[in-house]
């Protein structure tokens, strides 16, 4: 298996100063780590910043959205190509908060898929189903269909590139209740086995939502779990720091 990945998704935060303060401080702290494969998602305009910042570290950088076109007419949108360029190795697709706030739907995560992996960076895909769906026990034909559709037409070399992130949306933000390890570990073994199918290849599936220094060990500890994609926990330097301390001591 690939080193597991620990991912920070910094949403809509951090001027600047604090996006490069953080990493600043986050450089020395893991220099010698080997255990976890680390990555920061700042806002698009600390990406570059961020990019110099951690140049020659061992920290990777992920965008949080991009277009699904290259270049052209769209104005407002930031291509694959371009986040490239500014130095990224990631870009997150399919984040529930687009997928609810902004209507990003299984087709356009489908074709930003594959601008992504157009552009030679790899996805961080994620997906996940809603309260209503785990409550009517839809959950299982939504995570398929959402893993079937963002894959679909994938050459295999594109699908190297691919993690998935296992998010349940009950489970992510304020209101969020972190999923037990069992819950997780166990749509995480479906999904792996639904994306197997598709890709014919086992993809990496990390859990998002919630994630804290209480419950990272036990959830990183489980069969089907490759890694962890962090929100608050990961804002402030100590509490994503904590958590990588306590991953690497138990993986
Ligand atoms: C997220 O938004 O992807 C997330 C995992 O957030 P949090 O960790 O804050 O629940």
């Amino acid at each position: 298996m690939r080193t597991p990945m620990i991912a920070g998704n910094w949403k809509l935060h951090k001027t600047l100063g604090e996006a490069t303060a953080l990493v600043a401080e986050l450089i020395p702290a893991i220099a010698g780590n080997n255990h976890v494969e680390v990555v920061v998602a700042p806002v698009y305009t600390a990406l570059h910043k961020v990019a110099e910042a951690i140049s020659g570290s061992n920290i990777k950088l992920a965008a949080q959205n991009c277009y699904a076109e290259a270049q052209g007419a769209f104005t407002g949108e930031v291509s694959a190509p371009l986040l490239k360029d500014v130095g990224c190795q990631y870009v997150i697709i399919g984040h529930s908060e687009r997928r609810q706030l902004f209507g990003e739907t299984d087709e356009s995560v489908n074709r930003k898929v594959h601008a992504v992996a157009e552009a030679g960076l790899g996805t961080i895909l994620c997906i996940g189903e809603t309260l209503e769906e785990r409550e009517n026990d839809s959950m299982l034909d939504v995570l398929r269909r959402q893993v079937r559709f963002a894959l679909r037409n994938l050459s295999t070399e594109q699908m190297a590139h691919v993690v998935i992130a296992y998010e349940p949306v009950w489970a992510i933000g304020d209101a969020g209740i972190p999923a037990t390890s069992d819950y997780a570990d166990a749509r995480q073994a479906e999904i792996i086995a639904t994306a197997e199918d598709v890709l014919g290849r086992r993809v990496p599936c990390l859990y998002g939502g919630s994630v804290n220094p209480e419950n990272c060990q036990e959830l990183i500890q489980c069969p089907h779990i490759d890694g962890l994609f962090i929100g608050r926990s990961a804002w402030k330097v100590e509490g994503y720091l904590d958590i990588l301390t306590r991953c690497a001591a138990v993986i």
